[in-house]
C-alpha cells in the first residue's frame, strides 16, 4: 500500500478541476503582496476541524501521523481552501517542557471532537522562569510529539505540497514568544504577574521564551523553509494586553518576527480574541508581517461589523492583507444565511482598502457543521468585484 502522502497524489495529482484563474498558491501570494486576485482567497483555519470532518476522533490522531495527515488531505481534496493548515494541538506545544512521566496528568482528553485540555506547567514566575533557565524544552524534546507527531507531519504535508508542484501552500503554524509566555502559565496568570511582578522579573522571562523561540526558528529554517515551506502563520499571543503593556514589552514579539521573515517571505500573523486597536496599530507597523488575521473589537468600542472591518482594512491599506470572517462563534452556530452574509459584508468593506482573505479570526470550532464551512467557501467563491 502506497503511503499517505502518495495515495493522495495519485489521486489528485492532474485530475483537480481548477478553481478560477490562479492556483490557490497564487492566490493566497497575491494576496500577501497586494496583488489584485481572480477571486477572494479563502483558507479557514480547519486544524482540528478536518480531523473530526474525516471522521476521526481526537483521540485516535493524537499519536498517529498518517491518520493526522490523511484528515488534512481528505479535506482539501474536498474543500479547496487555498490553504491547507496543518493539525495543531497544545501537546506539540507544551510536551517538550515536561518529563515523560508527568504528561499524562497536564494533558486531558474529553471527548472525540474536543479540544485537549491542559493543566499550566508552571504556577509561578520563579518556576516558569526555571523551566526556561534549566533548558528543560531540550532535555524533555525528544519522545515528545513536537518530534514524534508535529515534525512527521509537518514533512508529510510539505511533502504533498512539493508532490503537487505547489498548487496549495501549506500553511507552517508557529508560536511566538508572547504565546509561549501565555501558554505555559495560562494567560490569566500571566497577565496578573504583569501587575503584581516586578517588571525586570517579567521581561527576564519574555527575554527567556524569546531565545527559544529564536533558537525554534533554526529548526524551522532547516526543517520546513528547505522543504518548501513559504506560509507561516505566527500565533500571536498579547491578546489581551493593555497598552502600556505592548508598549513596554511588545518589542519581544517583534524581534522573533524580524527572523521569522528571513525565512519564510509569506508570513501573517494570528491575533484572536478582542483586538485591542492598539495591538492591531503595532502589527501594521511590522514589515515582516504580509497579512493580520486579525479578531473582534475590544470590549466597549462595539463597532457595527462593517464598520469594524471597514477600520481595519483602512488601517491595513499599502502594508498588508486584512483576513477575517466569519466569526468562529458565526461558524459553528449560525446559519449559511448569516454566514455568506458575514463574509460578502468583509469582503466589501475590506477590499476598497486592501486585499482581503476569508478566514475566521481563529481556528474553525470542530464541532462546526459541515454546511457551515462550506458556506463559508462558496461565500468567498462566489463574490465577484463589480
Ligand atoms: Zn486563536
Amino acid at each position: 500500500m502506497p503511503k499517505v502522502v502518495d495515495r493522495w497524489v495519485q489521486r489528485l495529482k492532474n485530475k483537480l478541476d481548477p478553481i478560477g484563474e490562479m492556483t490557490h498558491w497564487e492566490r493566497l501570494a497575491a494576496a500577501f503582496d497586494l496583488e489584485r486576485t481572480d477571486l477572494v482567497p479563502v483558507a479557514p483555519e480547519l486544524d482540528y476541524w478536518q480531523i473530526t470532518y474525516a471522521g476521526y476522533s481526537h483521540q485516535e490522531v493524537y499519536n498517529d501521523v498518517d491518520k493526522t495527515t490523511d484528515a488534512c488531505l481528505k479535506t482539501w481534496a474536498d474543500l479547496r481552501t487555498d490553504a491547507i493548515w496543518m493539525y495543531v494541538d497544545i501537546g506539540h506545544q507544551l510536551e517538550p517542557f515536561i518529563p515523560p512521566e508527568r504528561r499524562p496528568e497536564h494533558f486531558i482528553h474529553r471527548g472525540e471532537k474536543d479540544y485537549l485540555l491542559f493543566k499550566p506547567i508552571a504556577t509561578t514566575l520563579d518556576e516558569a522562569i526555571a523551566l526556561y533557565e534549566q533548558r528543560a524544552y531540550e532535555k524533555y524534546l525528544d519522545g515528545s510529539r513536537a518530534v514524534l507527531h508535529y515534525t512527521p507531519h509537518m514533512l508529510q504535508l510539505l511533502e504533498f505540497q512539493e508532490k503537487m508542484d505547489r498548487q496549495v501552500p501549506i500553511i507552517i503554524g508557529i508560536g511566538t514568544p508572547t504565546n509561549y509566555a501565555e501558554t505555559i502559565v495560562e494567560v490569566q496568570r500571566f497577565l496578573r504577574w504583569m501587575v503584581t511582578e516586578p517588571e525586570e522579573r517579567v521581561r527576564h522571562y519574555l527575554d527567556l521564551c524569546l531565545q527559544e523561540r529564536l533558537a525554534a526558528l533554526d529548526f524551522y529554517a532547516e526543517f520546513a523553509a528547505k522543504n518548501g515551506a513559504r506560509f507561516c502563520c505566527a500565533w500571536g499571543g498579547a491578546r489581551t494586553w493593555g497598552p502600556q503593556h505592548l508598549e513596554k514589552f511588545g518589542d519581544v514579539d517583534r524581534i522573533f518576527i524580524e527572523k521569522v521573515k528571513q525565512i519564510f517571505p509569506y508570513v501573517f500573523w494570528h491575533i484572536c480574541g478582542h483586538n485591542l486597536w492598539q495591538a492591531l496599530e503595532m502589527l501594521s507597523s511590522w514589515d515582516g508581517v504580509k497579512a493580520i488575521q486579525y479578531d473582534m473589537p475590544y470590549y466597549g468600542q462595539e463597532p457595527s461589523w462593517p464598520e469594524w472591518f471597514e477600520r481595519v482594512a483602512r488601517l491595513l491599506k499599502g502594508k498588508q492583507c486584512a483576513m477575517n470572517s466569519p466569526t468562529t462563534q458565526l461558524a459553528c452556530h449560525g446559519t449559511p444565511e448569516q454566514i455568506r452574509n458575514m463574509v460578502t459584508e468583509f469582503i466589501e468593506a475590506t477590499t476598497p482598502h486592501t486585499t482581503a482573505c476569508v478566514m475566521p479570526g481563529c481556528e474553525i470550532d470542530s464541532f462546526s457543521p459541515t454546511e457551515n464551512v462550506k458556506a463559508i467557501i462558496k461565500a468567498a467563491r462566489a463574490w465577484r468585484w463589480s
